[in-house]
């Protein structure tokens, strides 16, 4: 009873529905958890114990989940890890919150990121630093690193997070857990402080393939406040993956994604260990190429950067958060309010963006980049009338030690694999695949077509289960 923070969302129901004990056991569990473990990890921004223990009250049957400091629910904090929000609380719940709480979910405290999910390591946060739990002087990725952190750690039962090009699956991959990216439009944006909306997806971040099932069919769906969500069907993941085998699964292996410079001798080999896993357990290699994989870094860093520009614009000092006190008239309202409220990284990426888009260079960058991220839409295309699913390594190294990587394109490349699928808008799932001689996780990414999801977590789950 002690211990019900190590749970996962599927023990968690079925203690619940059994009567082993209530949601209040949980949120009380994990409160002491937190205050354990938090000064050391750093996972958590806020956990307001009184909220969550009175939602648990109300509905004594639910689980609580982690949520990423971007997505929006009504009466908390929601600072996206930047000054620019501070003091800010939503006035309303994102469509996956009002998804979780119609579920039997709770959301059950803040945890931290990189400012405006952009970055790899959650060391762009404006409000504190996350460790790595499995060495306290590394990163714990991101930009859900909190996430991550928090799932590792056994400081909460799941977690929200969200990726643009990357930012579930890599933190995943360092923290070891599961991190799905839904295909985009699977699950809602509505509440979901944007990034790059054409990219933004909401996913789990869970502790097993099935709690991943269980959470995301509780996410996805429809939602008429989301034009880009998808009306196909959400089907019933949990109970599709229950058996799930590699027998006749027909995995592609990229040759893109292998033999990269500056890839882990350690991550090749966890990586080459899975895929002879997958092959003893029956499943069918099959070569493939993705041909342009090359651009998608180029591609990324004009199309993301262009949208966050657009999207973070509403940042003004007018009407959210952070106002400076220097300002003088409304021009100076914004500028010394935006100066003031945003990091380097997020002025960095608006700086870019505002380029990409600006007359005489939209064409030849902006426009260009549509293109090439059609091609690179099409080699999926391609690959998925072969193979049911590509098996890749998530990031080219483990978790990286605490301020080491300082130059803001050797952080960009740690999204080398992850990133081609986020612009194709399919789905991928990052699953624990081993340790380091260190003692760091390493994750492998499975990835699968579009609103593909059902495949996807099979595949995942079978290689779970050959992988233990
Ligand atoms: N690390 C990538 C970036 O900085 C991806 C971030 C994300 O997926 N939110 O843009």
């Amino acid at each position: 009873m002690s211990e019900l923070f190590k749970l996962g969302i599927k023990e968690a129901v079925e203690g619940l529905e059994k009567g082993d004990f209530t949601s209040e056991d949980i949120v009380n569990s994990l409160i002491k958890r937190y205050e354990e473990k938090n000064g050391e990890i750093g996972a958590y921004l806020t956990f307001d114990a009184e909220g969550a223990l009175e939602a648990a009250r109300l509905n004594p049957k639910a689980v609580p989940i982690a949520v990423k400091d971007l997505i929006n629910v009504k009466g908390q904090p929601c600072t996206c890890a930047s000054k620019i929000l501070k003091g800010y609380v939503s006035p309303y719940d994102a469509t996956v919150i009002s998804n979780m709480k119609a579920n039997g979910f709770i959301p059950a405290g803040r945890v931290n990121m990189d400012e405006f999910a952009m970055g790899s390591s959650t060391e762009n946060s404006a409000l504190g630093v996350t460790r790595n739990p499995f060495d306290l002087t590394r990163v714990p990725g991101g930009s859900s690193g909190g996430s991550a952190a928090a799932v590792g750690a056994d400081m909460c039962i799941a977690a929200l997070g969200t990726d643009t090009g990357g930012s579930i699956r890599q933190p995943a991959s360092f923290c070891n857990c599961v991190g799905v990216k839904p295909s985009y439009g699977r699950v809602s944006r509505y509440g979901v402080t944007a990034f790059a909306s054409s990219l933004d997806q909401v996913g789990p971040m869970t502790k097993s393939v099935e709690d991943a099932a269980i959470l995301l069919k509780a996410l996805a769906g429809v939602d008429p406040k989301d034009g880009t969500s998808s009306d196909a069907q959400v089907p019933d993941y949990p109970s599709l993956i229950k058996g799930a085998s590699m027998k006749g699964v027909k995995i592609g292996i990229a040759k893109e994604y292998f033999n990269v410079t500056g890839m882990d001798e350690e991550v090749k080999r966890i990586t080459d260990e899975a895929i002879k896993k997958c092959e003893e357990a029956g499943a069918e290699l099959h070569e493939v190429s993705l041909p342009h994989t090359e651009y998608a870094m180029a591609v990324y860093y004009i199309i993301a950067p262009a949208e966050a520009s657009a999207n973070l614009a509403r940042f003004d000092g007018v009407r959210y958060g952070h106002r400076s006190e220097l300002a003088k008239d409304v021009f100076s309202l914004y500028t010394k309010s935006r100066a003031e409220g945003f990091g380097p990284e997020v002025k960095r990426r608006i700086i870019m963006g505002t380029y990409v888009l600006s007359s005489g260079y939209y064409d030849a960058y902006f426009g260009r980049a549509q293109k090439v991220r059609t091609l690179i839409k099409r080699d999926f295309d391609e690959v998925f009338t072969k193979v049911d699913a590509l098996i890749t390594p998530c990031a080219p190294t483990p978790a990286f030690k605490i301020g080491d990587l300082q130059d803001p394109l050797t952080m960009y490349l740690n999204d080398l694999f992850t990133i081609p699928s986020s612009l194709a808008g399919v789905c991928a799932c990052a699953v624990p695949a081993g340790f380091t001689t260190a003692g760091l996780p390493v994750g492998v990414q499975f990835i699968s077509g579009a609103l593909c999801e059902d495949r996807l977590l099979s595949i995942s789950k079978a290689f779970e289960d050959i992988s233990k």
